[in-house]
């Protein structure tokens, strides 16, 4: 029998453009895989579709032999040898239309494992104290993240060598199973589990010494992080690029840092408004007086008009929580209490009943208990 043509094994014209070699190829090396068929010539066939897409897949080669043909083995029983695959008995628009029934598409839908991948997001967890999340802080962290190996960049191959073709999937990524039906063999497609699909596998002695071949090491990463003055509890950070390691050449993944602010107990927060409450004198009510109050900025000095009835808010323009954008700080709103005192000296009292007096009152005045002053004392605790 003459040497059959590269081109006729893989049922394609001469003109074929490189994708529908490729796809040709997937086809019949799917169809002829010996994982999957058993049948007699099977092998051979394979073989040689193997050796055709060899030559055809190369630009170079694929020339060359266009000019000069191949000295290739001899052909064996090519296309008439094809028996048992019943359905798949030619390569017009049947064995198209099924194949693309079964293979989704002859593996066009089929995620590109060689593509770049990013790698994966991280989150990690940063507890700030309230006064750090006011005003920021510049901290050091620490967590695991995969990184790209050093030694090989990525590619899992000692230096100087590089992946080879999987033996397992010839190069396809995928392997093939065969299930028997009365309307013939029905194939279906899996990735292959030796190459993982990208249809490339390392040597074991080509491994990259220091990854063992998987292109990212595990890592303990320290990383400076800048918290910005404003932050607040349950907000989150992305710092990008700092999560794991991509694949394939892809970006890494990002770190999320989300802060826990611990509550303060001298302020409550909302946003960027500060809350204290401030007790003060019934004489400092009735008479005004300037008192100092806290805030996160440090003591100020707070007017008390005098005549100031309990619970009136005040509010200290611009000594809140620094706007996370940088433009100014929130304002903290003072709530005054005015407390009567618990227990009277004997000029107190004297005063208090000369007060009322010029009031135009008549307080009767009531003897404090023992007991009432067992509680005053408990109270004060
Ligand atoms: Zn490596
Ligand atoms: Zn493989």
């Amino acid at each position: 029998m003459a040497e059959q043509d590269y081109y006729d094994i893989l049922g394609v014209s001469k003109d074929a453009s490189e994708k529908d070699i490729k796809r040709a190829y997937r086809r019949l090396a799917a169809k002829y895989h010996p994982d999957v068929n058993h049948e007699p010539g099977a092998e051979e066939k394979f073989k040689k579709i193997n050796e055709a897409y060899e030559t055809l897949s190369d630009s170079q080669k694929r020339a060359q032999y266009d000019q000069f043909g191949s000295a290739g083995p001899q052909a064996g029983q090519g296309f008439g040898g094809f028996g048992g695959g019943q359905t798949y008995s030619n390569f017009g628009g049947g064995f198209d239309d099924i194949f693309s029934q079964f293979f989704g598409g002859g593996g066009r839908t089929r995620r590109d494992p060689t593509a770049p991948r990013q790698g994966r997001d991280l989150q990690y967890s940063m507890t700030l104290d309230f006064m750090d999340a006011v005003f920021g802080k510049t901290t050091t962290i620490k967590y695991d993240r995969d990184a790209e190996c050093k030694t090989c960049h990525g590619t899992g191959a000692k230096p100087g060598k590089s992946p080879v073709t999987c033996s397992r999937c010839h190069g396809t990524g995928v392997v093939v199973n065969v299930r028997q039906t009365p309307l013939g063999n029905m194939q279906t497609q899996t990735t292959c589990p030796e190459c993982n699909g990208t249809g490339k596998i390392i040597k074991p002695e080509d491994r990259c010494n220091t990854c063992h071949g998987a292109g990212h090491v595990h890592e303990r990463h320290e990383l400076e992080v800048k918290v910005p003055a404003g932050v607040d509890d349950g907000q989150q950070m992305r710092l990008q690029h700092q999560g794991d390691a991509g694949e394939n050449g892809g970006p890494a993944g990002d770190l999320y840092i989300v802060f826990r602010v611990t509550p303060s107990r001298e302020f409550r927060r909302d946003g960027s408004t500060i809350y204290v409450d401030r007790d003060i004198s019934f004489a400092q009510a009735a008479l005004g007086d300037e008192v100092k109050v806290k805030t996160v900025h440090g003591d100020v000095d707070l007017k008390i008009p005098a005549g100031t009835q309990s619970e009136t808010n005040f509010r200290l323009r611009g000594k809140g929580v620094p706007h996370l954008n940088g433009n100014g700080n929130g304002d903290e709103h003072v709530t005054v209490h005015v407390k009567t005192p618990k227990s009277l000296n004997k000029r107190q009292r004297e005063a208090m009943m000369a007060f009322a007096a010029a009031s135009g009152e008549d307080v009767k005045g009531v003897k404090k208990t023992v007991l009432d002053k067992l509680r005053d004392a408990f109270e004060d605790k």
